[in-house]
Formats: structure tokens, C-alpha cells, sequence
């Protein structure tokens, strides 16, 4: 049996990329092979009668450290959403800027009725602090969950229910808010730095554009790994010899391959898409359910951002429901009707994404944002579950791995 390659990466998902780009660059044989007959894993893209859906709606944050590294953001042509969020209540719909970024709208955000005025002050003390405090000495502080971060921090149970369980949990897809204060840290560390926003041309972009500078024969797609040993990564139809694996799979399919890695609990996501040729708001704004009485946490017209993302005259909104149900899309609608104070009869149901596997929980104790890279002689892991769950946490995962592996051959 031939060596295929001093390294195989099995997963072609942003960890798997970033992998392979850092191993590239360092001019290691590398072998790139995913399962799906494309590369991007949980970032994908589909064009469906002119709209572009990404595979459940997610967009970037320019803060995540890692991606400005692996890639030109100007080469992604960034849509960029307002900094900004609508909360919408039992009676009314208030507006909250972003502090950092809007500083001229602060003061009505300041007046703004979401929780108490010194609730307003501490949050927004809550964010400048994770904003200009560095990850390594947030990563000091004791774990616990993030409701109890956020209550520490003085914030009454009105804004949380409010405001931050609905926007937390679009992010993490975690409404108990039972997730980490690191990995939470992390993220509201880079809402608080960056800019939110989606490529021209959709989410597939991404992998993409980190694919880019990568041979492509060292990529191999429709390639099911079956099991894997020291030296070794079995596929349906061949074996594959090497001196080191990277396993830069899904959670769950990590724990199948490696026995010692712990299988984690994932939460589902589900985006549902309609199309209306009216945008129920003037602007590309999150719109939270802060009186939270239905499955919606959060919808926004996408194409308000990105306009390529629907054909002209139309426009495409995505609304994000969390947990294991999946509502009729009958309910969600009438649900938009309420949070958009609108009619959306004449709204055309595009699709609805439910990602069973979006996100792996990341509830403490963890004891550690970052698990270790290498599990076993000559075997690594790489992904979100071994991070933060989010974009920044697979590439950093990745990126990380493959210095590890760097590290070993020398
Ligand atoms: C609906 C949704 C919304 C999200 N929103 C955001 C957001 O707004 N912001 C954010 O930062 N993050 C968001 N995320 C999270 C982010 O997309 C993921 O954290 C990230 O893409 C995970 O990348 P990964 O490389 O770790 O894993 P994956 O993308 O899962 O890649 C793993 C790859 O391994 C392959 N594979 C699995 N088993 C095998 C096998 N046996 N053999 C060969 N190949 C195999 C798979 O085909 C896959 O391509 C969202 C995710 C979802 C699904």
C-alpha cells in the first residue's frame, strides 16, 4: 500500500481548511478528503428560483480573528447588516444600536425602554469590557453558565429575557443560556469589535475563498472514511497510509471515529425563508422576539444586506427558530405577521433548513475553551466542538491542530 500522504485531513469543513492551508503554506504533503461531494461542511449555499439560501442562515463577524488571517475580506464583498437590533415586545418595537459603532444613536438606545437605565449602563459596561479585555485573560476567569455571567454582571432578568436570551440564543442556538461564560466571552467579545455580515454571492463564499490558494489535487471530495488507526484512514474503497491524521470531522462523526473523544450533544437550528416584494422593514436589521410567546429568536431581510441574495423586485427574509421542534411554517408566518407588525399573507414560502447538528453544546465545565489538538499517537482533532461552536472556533481549531502537527515533525 502506497503513503497517500505525510498528513490526511479527514473533513473539508472550515477546520479542515484551515488545516490544510497552514500545512500547505508550511509546504507539507497534505490529503484534504471529505464525505460530501463539496467542500464547506456546515457552510453551503443553494440557489433556489433566484435566491440564494445558505444552509441555515449564519453570518461573519470581521472580529473573528482568525478569518482576516486566512483571507481577504475585501475579496468576499461583504454585505454588511446595520449595527443594530429591533426588539420587538408585547406593545411596542425598540431600537438598540450599538454602542461602539453608532455612538450618535447611544443616548436614544440609553432612553430606550429594553430593562432599566442601569441595566443599559451595565450591559453596555458588559461589552466594553469583553471588547478591550484580550481572550487569554477572559479565559481566566472561573467557567460558569452564561445566565449566571450575565447576572453577576447586574443585569436584571428583564433585559436577559429581552434582549439577550432571544439574540444569545440565535447564536448559540442554546435558549436556557446553559453555554458557557468563555465561549460566550468570546463571541460577545467580537459582536462588540467587529461588523456582522454575509458575502455578495452567499456563505458558500467562505470555504471558498479559504479553499483559494490550496492544490486542488490534494483535495479529495465524495470520500467516506469508515474507520481510522495509527498510520491508517480506511475509506469505503481504499486505505490510505500516513504519518499523521487530523480528524476535522462533525462532533458526532469525531466520537465515531475516535473512540476517547466524547460524544457531544448538538443543537438544531432551522431557518425558515419566504419571499415578499415589499421588505417588512426599511433596513438590514436583526428583528428579536423579546416577549418571546413564540418559536421565532430572531428574523432580518437578508437581501436588504446583500441584495444578490434574492432577484430583483424581490426581497428574502430568514427567520431562525431553536430546538428540536419544527414548527409548521403556517405558525412562523403568522408569528412574522406579529413580530413585523405586518400582513405576510402574500409572502411565498422559499424553504425551510433544519439543521439538526448545527451547533455542539458547550456547557461547562469544560475546563478549557481550546481541548487539546493531539488524542492518540500521531492522531489529532480538529473542529468547532474542540473551541468555540462558531466560525472562529473551527479555524481556530484548525489552524491550531496544524501547528501541532508542524510542532511533532520537527
Ligand atoms: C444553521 C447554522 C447557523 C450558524 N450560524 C453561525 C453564525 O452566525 N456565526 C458563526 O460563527 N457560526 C455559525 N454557525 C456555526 C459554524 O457554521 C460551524 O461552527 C462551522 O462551520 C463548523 O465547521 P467544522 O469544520 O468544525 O465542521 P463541519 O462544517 O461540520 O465540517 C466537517 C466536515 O467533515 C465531513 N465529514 C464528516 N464525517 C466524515 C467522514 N466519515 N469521512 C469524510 N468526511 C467526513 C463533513 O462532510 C463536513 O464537510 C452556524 C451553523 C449552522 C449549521
Amino acid at each position: 500500500m502506497a503513503v497517500a500522504a505525510e498528513v490526511v485531513i479527514v473533513g473539508a469543513g472550515l477546520a479542515g481548511l484551515a488545516a490544510a492551508r497552514r500545512l500547505s503554506a508550511a509546504g507539507v504533503d497534505h490529503l484534504l478528503i471529505d464525505r460530501a461531494d463539496r467542500i464547506g461542511g456546515r457552510v453551503a449555499t443553494d440557489v433556489v428560483d433566484g435566491f440564494r439560501l445558505d444552509r441555515g442562515f449564519q453570518v461573519l463577524n470581521t472580529a473573528y480573528p482568525r478569518l482576516a488571517d486566512l483571507i481577504d475580506l475585501d475579496r468576499l464583498d461583504l454585505r454588511f447588516f446595520t449595527p443594530a437590533v429591533l426588539v420587538r415586545r408585547a406593545d411596542d418595537t425598540v431600537r438598540l444600536v450599538h454602542p461602539l459603532r453608532m455612538p450618535f444613536a447611544a443616548p436614544a438606545t440609553l432612553l430606550a425602554g429594553v430593562g432599566t437605565l442601569p441595566d443599559r449602563l451595565r450591559l453596555g459596561r458588559l461589552l466594553m469590557r469583553y471588547a478591550l479585555t484580550s481572550p487569554a485573560r477572559l479565559l481566566t476567569r472561573a467557567e460558569t453558565s452564561a445566565v449566571d455571567e450575565l447576572r453577576r454582571a447586574g443585569l436584571s432578568t428583564r433585559i436577559i429575557d429581552e434582549l439577550l436570551r432571544p439574540f444569545l440564543s440565535g447564536v448559540l442556538a442554546d435558549p436556557d443560556l446553559e453555554t458557557s461564560n468563555h465561549v460566550v466571552a468570546m463571541i460577545l467579545r467580537s459582536f462588540a469589535r467587529g461588523r456582522i455580515g454575509v458575502p455578495a454571492a452567499g456563505m458558500a463564499d467562505l470555504p471558498r475563498a479559504l479553499a483559494g490558494p490550496l492544490p486542488p489535487d490534494r483535495i479529495r471530495l465524495a470520500t467516506d472514511v469508515t474507520a481510522i488507526e495509527p498510520g491508517l484512514v480506511r475509506t469505503r474503497d481504499t486505505d490510505l497510509r500516513c504519518r499523521w491524521i487530523v480528524v476535522a470531522t462533525d462532533p458526532p462523526a469525531a466520537a465515531r471515529l475516535i473512540p476517547s473523544v466524547a460524544p457531544v450533544r448538538m443543537r438544531q437550528l432551522t431557518t425558515y425563508y419566504h419571499a415578499a416584494e415589499q421588505p417588512p422593514v426599511a433596513e438590514p436589521i436583526l428583528l428579536l422576539d423579546g416577549h418571546r410567546s413564540g418559536p421565532v429568536a430572531n428574523t432580518v431581510v437578508v437581501s436588504q444586506a446583500a441584495p444578490d441574495y434574492a432577484p430583483p423586485g424581490q426581497h428574502l427574509i430568514a427567520t431562525s427558530v431553536v430546538g428540536r421542534e419544527t414548527p409548521p411554517e403556517t405558525v412562523v408566518r403568522a408569528e412574522l405577521a406579529r413580530l413585523y407588525q405586518t400582513s405576510t399573507t402574500g409572502w411565498c414560502h422559499l424553504r425551510t433548513v433544519a439543521v439538526v447538528g448545527a451547533l455542539p453544546a458547550a456547557v461547562p465545565p469544560r475546563g478549557t475553551l481550546r481541548a487539546p489538538a493531539q488524542v492518540s499517537s500521531g492522531i489529532f482533532v480538529a473542529g468547532d466542538h474542540r473551541d468555540s461552536p462558531s466560525i472562529q472556533g473551527a479555524l481556530a481549531s484548525g489552524w491550531r491542530v496544524a501547528g501541532a502537527v508542524l510542532r511533532r515533525r520537527s
